[in-house]
């Protein structure tokens, strides 16, 4: 257990970006209410994908994407570590194989066991994970790492994008019911903070995470506040307990759920 006062909620990331385009309102949201500490961790921060960046070796790409890591970490508040493990992109993968494989077991259990020893240490009010809508390879071995700690904490399941945008809705585990979060007040700051990753064309996938949050906010799900338009969607299995929770740790975030 960790000796400070506040509680703290355990932000789980495949890459560095993907809370960031993926929960950045939410987190935006618990930042802002400052009832939490935030923890982030990156789990494959090793990498040779940046397709805005001028380099090409995985050291530069690599150090490049942690310095924009640890920037928007800082931009909210959290504490930021990762496990240095390398990605799809140096573990033979390509742009089609990454999105098409079943998660490596050795790797799930080696995560699982790394990450169990921060939840261990963190005992998080909250953890907030990668659902792995978009079957990302690396997104997948972390939820199966994720699904399998050794201490069980109330999870939150986010929406990853840009991938969410490209498939139908459709809730990501048996069971899991969908929770909608209305982050209108949040929305500037989030883009703000997205563009943090310059490496990673911020541009479009600001646009793309527009358009979705658009979508989340005025259709599908129906439960979010009258007057929300931009909204964040995660997955839980008991959307009464996370709403509470997440009323506890944020401010100016409703969240709401259907029952249909
Ligand atoms: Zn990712």
């Amino acid at each position: 257990m960790r000796s400070g006062q506040r509680p703290a909620a355990l932000l789980i990331a495949p890459h560095p970006d993907d809370l960031a385009w993926s929960a950045g309102g939410l987190i935006t949201g618990m930042h802002a209410a400052g009832r939490v500490d935030l923890i982030v961790v990156t789990v494959f921060d090793r990498s040779r994908y940046a397709p805005c960046a001028t380099v090409t070796d995985a050291d530069s790409i690599s150090a490049i994407r942690a310095s924009e890591d640890v920037a928007w970490a800082t931009s909210m508040g959290a504490e930021r570590t990762a496990l240095g493990l390398p990605d799809s992109s140096l573990r033979g993968y390509d742009d089609f194989t990454e999105l098409q494989s079943q998660a490596d077991p050795d790797l799930v259990a080696e995560i699982s066991s790394r990450l169990s020893e921060v939840a261990m240490r963190v005992a998080p009010r909250l953890l907030l994970a990668p659902s792995g809508i978009g079957n990302h390879v690396d997104h997948l071995i972390v939820r199966g790492a994720i699904e399998t700690l050794q201490v069980r904490r109330p999870t939150a399941w986010y929406e990853e994008l840009p991938y969410a945008a490209q498939v139908p809705a459709a809730p990501p585990g048996a069971g899991w019911l969908p929770l909608t979060i209305g982050v209108d007040r949040y929305w500037e700051e989030r883009e703000a903070a997205m563009q943090l990753y310059r490496s990673q064309d911020p541009q479009h996938v600001v646009r793309t995470a527009r358009a979705y949050a658009r979508s989340v906010g005025g259709g599908r799900a129906t439960a979010v506040e009258p007057g929300h338009t931009m909204a964040e969607r995660i997955w839980v299995r008991d959307p009464e307990e996370t709403a509470s929770i997440l009323a506890a740790v944020t401010a100016g975030v409703e969240s709401g759920w259907t029952t249909h």
